[in-house]
């Protein structure tokens, strides 16, 4: 690991102002992605800003009737929340699906959703990754893939995005909240928080660098069954082959994203309007103009599978 320098932060200004004035900073939290990536060299920050600290780690009813969840909240506690098991069932059931107990412990909403990618060249430093090193090439591309992405690949990174919370608050409609150096505020919905890497892979969200996440909101409940279903090689703490969050309602409408198949959570509002007729006629839609390689192409049928389980799964629960 690198030296570094550390300050602990005592309020959300202050610390993005600490990120902002030293151009190798930034911020931490349960770190438990960045301080593998720090001991592994892919992230050398020059200097931290534990934001542990900051008051930001109560969920609370909005006026509108739903919930905004701090930045710090651990993915236990939100998992736990009598409010988002009853209203929100799809993201504790994504939460509990994700990690192990012991991490969900440290991590928190925030760095749940900005954790990076477990594609095993970005974690091999030895091995080329436009990722880790612009411009260097990707040795995924011919590589071992089953764990890729199938759809908004780019020619740069074909790296699948590992969160499972983040696929439950796609299909929740959460919006993220941030603030920066200047006091400015932004309110950014998910759908737009997670760049595709086109040509620059190594830029994830929309965020600036001295940007700190504050809180997730959830609009209020939207009623309807909520399933999440993960796929992966072994029964507990490994990353989705293929993952579905889905709320359907009785009449058969309702919604659905994906985890594991592509560089982000991955919604198509218009594929939702197939749901009445099944998860063929949905994942026409939704995993139209797919690209696998020759490793992960059973991930199509896999994602079509997963899905019409949840929606047998959705009607004996209902
Ligand atoms: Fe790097 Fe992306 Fe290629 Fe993996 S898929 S080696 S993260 S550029």
């Amino acid at each position: 690991m690198k030296p570094f320098t550390y300050e602990r932060a005592s309020s959300p200004a202050e610390a993005a102002a600490a990120v902002a004035n030293h151009p190798g900073a930034k911020f931490i939290a349960g770190g438990t992605n960045l301080l593998d990536l720090m001991k592994l060299q892919i992230e050398a920050p020059t200097h931290l800003v534990d934001v542990n600290r900051l008051a930001l780690d109560k969920i609370e009813a909005t006026p509108d009737g739903g919930l905004r969840i701090g930045a710090l909240v651990r993915n236990t506690d939100l998992a736990a929340d009598p409010r988002v098991r009853r209203d929100h069932a799809v993201l504790a059931r994504a939460l509990l699906a994700g990690a192990s107990g012991q991490l969900r412990n440290k991590a928190t909403t925030a760095g749940n959703l900005l954790q990076r990618t477990r594609c095993p060249y970005f974690y091999d430093t030895d091995q080329a990754c436009n990722k880790r090193q612009p411009g260097s090439g990707c040795t995924a591309m011919g590589g071992v893939t089953r764990q890729h992405a199938v759809i908004g690949t780019s020619q740069q990174c074909i790296a699948s995005h590992p969160s499972d919370m983040a696929v439950a608050l796609r299909v929740l409609d959460a919006v993220v909240e941030t603030v920066r150096a200047d006091g400015a505020r932004r309110v950014i919905p998910i759908a737009e928080f997670h760049r595709l890497p086109g040509e620059t892979p190594h830029i994830e969200t929309v965020l600036a660098r001295d940007e700190l996440v504050t809180a997730v909101s959830l609009p209020k409940p939207v009623g309807g069954t909520h399933v999440y279903r993960k796929v992966r090689d072994r029964a507990s703490y490994a990353f989705a082959l293929v993952s579905v969050a889905a709320i359907v309602q009785r009449d058969g409408s309702g919604r659905v994203a994906l985890g594991g198949v592509a560089p982000k959570p991955w919604r198509v509002e218009a594929a939702e309007a197939a749901m009445p007729r099944g998860a063929q006629a949905v994942m026409a839609q939704l995993l139209a103009g797919a690209r696998p390689t020759e490793n992960n192409t059973f991930k199509v049928l896999l994602a079509e599978r997963t899905l019409a389980a949840a929606l047998t799964q959705a009607r004996a629960m209902a």
